[in-house]
């Protein structure tokens, strides 16, 4: 597996497994599969629902901790966050069965954002979340952050597939040393991704599904990647991507496949913000 390297000095893998949408009932299978599979990367989130069953496949595993790269994320905090983010991020932890974090990441760019900042940046100086980050900030919200705080975020987790490319959010990032993950990836199949005729016809070419084209366009990209699925031959399928390289000529027709625009929402919608900021999570 082929790392990146976080501002805080931390290797990544660039290929990982995200666990959204995963029923806890099924998600200690899955998490034990793609362990097996080969994953070393697992995305979960407070706002899942799933810790627990993350934590118990890898307790099973057997998998030395120090192997591992476990992501989780803080749910949206009110004012003071401060101390509210302690307590989540204990919770997490201990749904997850962990003594510390590889990657924290702020779910969403909303609540206390620099009240939860403040103790995950705590978090950080007492070794108990290796990195910290950040989820769904667009730049405006992801410079004012840099600017105004002591640590930068190791990590922007955002939307990021062939239909919303994010090139221009890359760059950004890129600058200010920040790692871009994608999350979203086969925009969860939306707009035929899965079928999609020029995906298909590059894949034709490897003896790659489209699957397989996205995700090495991701990481050829520098994007890391999180892939859900919950079936075990696509979990085998979306980590053997290492072994064909994309030419720039098709990596330049994949770019016209960007449409600059979410298929899902725009963070920015008022709408959206009201929504996602009045919802809470059990156990958050
Ligand atoms: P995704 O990875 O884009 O798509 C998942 C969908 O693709 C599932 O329906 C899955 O079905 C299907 N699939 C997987 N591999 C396939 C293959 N090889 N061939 C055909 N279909 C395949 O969606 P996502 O789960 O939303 O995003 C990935 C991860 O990003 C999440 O799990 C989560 O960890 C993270 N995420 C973060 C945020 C955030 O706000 N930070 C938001 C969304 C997601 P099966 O399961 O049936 O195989």
């Amino acid at each position: 597996m082929q790392h990146v390297t976080l501002n805080t000095g931390v290797q990544m893998p660039v290929l990982g497994f995200g666990v959204y949408q995963i029923p806890p009932e099924q998600t200690e299978r899955a998490v034990t599969e793609a362990l097996a599979a080969g994953y070393r990367l697992l995305d979960t989130a407070a706002a899942y629902g799933n810790e627990e069953a993350v934590g118990r496949a890898i307790k099973s595993s057997g998998i030395a901790r120090e192997e591992l790269f476990v992501t989780t994320k803080l749910w949206i905090q009110d004012a003071p966050a401060q101390d509210n983010t302690r307590r989540a991020f204990e919770a997490s932890l201990s749904r997850l069965g962990l003594d510390h974090l590889d990657l924290y990441l702020i779910h969403q760019p909303f609540g206390d954002v620099y009240g939860q900042w403040r103790a995950m940046e705590e978090l950080h100086r007492d070794g108990r979340a290796k990195a910290i980050g950040v989820a769904n900030f667009y730049p405006d919200r992801l410079v004012d952050l840099i600017v105004n705080n002591e640590v930068t975020p190791a990590v922007n987790q955002i939307e990021t597939h062939p239909f919303f490319q994010r090139a221009d959010d890359q760059e950004l990032m890129r600058e200010h040393g920040v790692q871009i993950q994608s999350w979203g990836g086969f925009a969860e199949g939306r707009n035929d991704l899965f079928t999609q005729p020029l995906l298909s016809e590059i894949g034709a070419a490897y003896g790659k599904s489209v699957a397989q084209v996205v995700l090495r366009w991701l990481t050829q990209r520098g994007v890391v990647a999180i892939p859900k699925s919950v079936r075990a031959e696509r979990m085998a399928e979306n980590i053997d991507v290492f072994d064909f390289e994309l030419t720039g000529e098709q990596m330049a027709a994949i770019a016209t496949l960007d449409t600059g625009r979410s298929l899902f929402f725009d963070h920015r919608d008022p709408a959206m913000v009201r929504w996602l900021a009045t919802r809470r999570v059990d156990h958050a």
